[in-house]
């Protein structure tokens, strides 16, 4: 009985390591397959740091993982062994490699090493790290209302892929014979007979990197590393706080003499009126901002503030109206500010809307201004002058009577000094 489940176990785990050494490249990075080389790269970028064994020191599995990550990057980011890949497989590949197609397989350190330098394995003493770099972009408050993914180019140091960071046409990289690869030469110059003076100098041949290259990379100069504009996908969810940072480890200037450090983006506030940001003509993004409430100023008439019977539809930045309204009769003062509540910035929550999470909302605040005309037709001056006088005898107030000032110039009495 015994013998009998642990040959179905052992069954069953064939099939299982058959399945998994067949998982497809394309699902392994978590894309669809007419993914392009940008998301190929965004993938790896991602999937290779988070199953890295470094990180993950107490999970055995995530090194199987890593390794997965490498090979389908490797196999999808070359343009040959992909087309292999797509048209013949897993076996097909595998053929090819074999068959000296040029396509052999790298030590997945290599290749993460390749893509944030320094020597593929993260916090060990003797690892430089590179400086990190900081970038401000700017996004449109719509996009912090609505939530969009957003993406931006710099200009980014890559390790050269020429020549995989070596500097060498060919890759080959020999020890400097005049400094024995230490990278610095003593020199003796003589100060008077017999006596010397001993210099240490840089190597001028190698330049202090203790290494010769015959075959120089044209693509790079020998300099290991060229800077290439590089996209960034960023994520801006609901109510992102403004100039909130968003860290990306490791994505800073690559060099094979150091870890990337990490890239730091800060999320500033554009300022509204660029056209292209507004192609749905909507209110909504001249908003004002002030953490998660948003402000507004609506111009009204003398006459709609003083009779009423008005409505003003607000486009929200999503399309969605907020009707402003009076009934006549109903006052609006100058300078009254109303409270819309709901209507301000969603709270940002990491859950989003979702069904742990009903999104809030901060309040609108619309500040009245009213306009008063600058001339009126002399028609109607007259109607409006003779109502008021009408009315100025029965009801009317005199704020200049009621105030008890003066008329005249009053005479202020003299006070001794003390
Ligand atoms: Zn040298
Ligand atoms: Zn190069």
């Amino acid at each position: 009985m015994r013998l009998f489940s642990s040959a179905v176990l052992l069954l069953l785990f064939s099939v299982l390591q058959l399945v998994f050494c067949a998982e497809d490249y394309y699902k392994i990075l978590g894309l669809k397959r007419d993914a392009g080389d940008r998301e190929i790269k965004s993938a790896y970028r991602q999937l290779s740091k988070k199953y890295h064994p470094d990180k993950n020191p107490n999970d055995p599995t995530a090194k199987d993982k890593f390794v997965e990550v490498s090979e389908a990057y490797e196999a999808l980011s070359d343009a040959k062994t992909r087309k292999i890949y797509d048209q013949y497989g897993h076996d097909g590949l595998k053929q090819h490699q074999q068959g000296g197609g040029g396509g052999q397989r790298h030590d997945p350190f290599d290749i993460f090493s390749r893509f944030f330098g320094g020597s593929g394995h993260f916090g060990q003493a003797a690892e430089r790290r590179g400086p990190n770099v900081e970038l401000k972009v700017q996004i449109p408050l719509r996009d912090f209302y609505v939530g969009r993914t957003v993406e931006f180019q710099w200009d980014k140091q890559e390790i050269c892929e020429h020549c995989d960071g070596t500097g060498a046409e060919d890759k080959v990289v020999d020890t400097c014979q005049k400094c024995n690869g230490r990278g610095v030469v003593i020199q003796k110059h003589q100060l008077a007979p017999g006596m010397f003076q001993q210099v240490q100098m840089h190597c001028d041949r190698c330049g202090g990197r203790g290494k010769s290259i015959k075959h120089v990379c044209p693509v790079c100069s020998g300099q290991r590393v060229a800077r290439q504009p590089t996209t960034v996908s960023v994520t801006i969810q609901r109510g992102t706080a403004k100039d909130a940072r968003v860290v990306y480890e490791n994505e800073a200037d690559a060099s094979p003499d150091y870890v990337a450090g990490d890239l730091l983006v800060t999320l500033g506030e554009k300022e509204p009126g660029d056209p292209a940001d507004n192609p749905d003509h909507v209110d909504g993004v001249n908003f004002r901002r002030r953490g998660d409430d948003l402000f507004w100023r609506e111009v009204i008439s003398l006459r709609e503030a003083w009779m009423g019977d008005w409505t003003r539809n607000l486009t929200h930045m999503d399309g969605h109206v907020v009707s402003l309204k009076r009934a006549r009769g109903e006052v609006v003062q100058p300078g009254h500010v109303e409270t819309v509540a709901g209507e301000g910035m969603p709270v940002y929550d990491e859950d989003g809307d979702s069904v742990y999470h009903k999104t809030q909302y901060g309040n609108l605040y619309v500040e009245y201004t009213v306009v008063l005309p600058d001339e009126m037709e002399s028609g109607m001056e007259k109607e409006f002058w003779a109502l008021w006088e009408k009315w100025r005898g029965k009801i009317g107030v005199d704020l200049h009577k009621d105030s008890g000032r003066p008329d005249g110039r009053v005479v202020v009495q003299k006070h001794d000094e003390l």
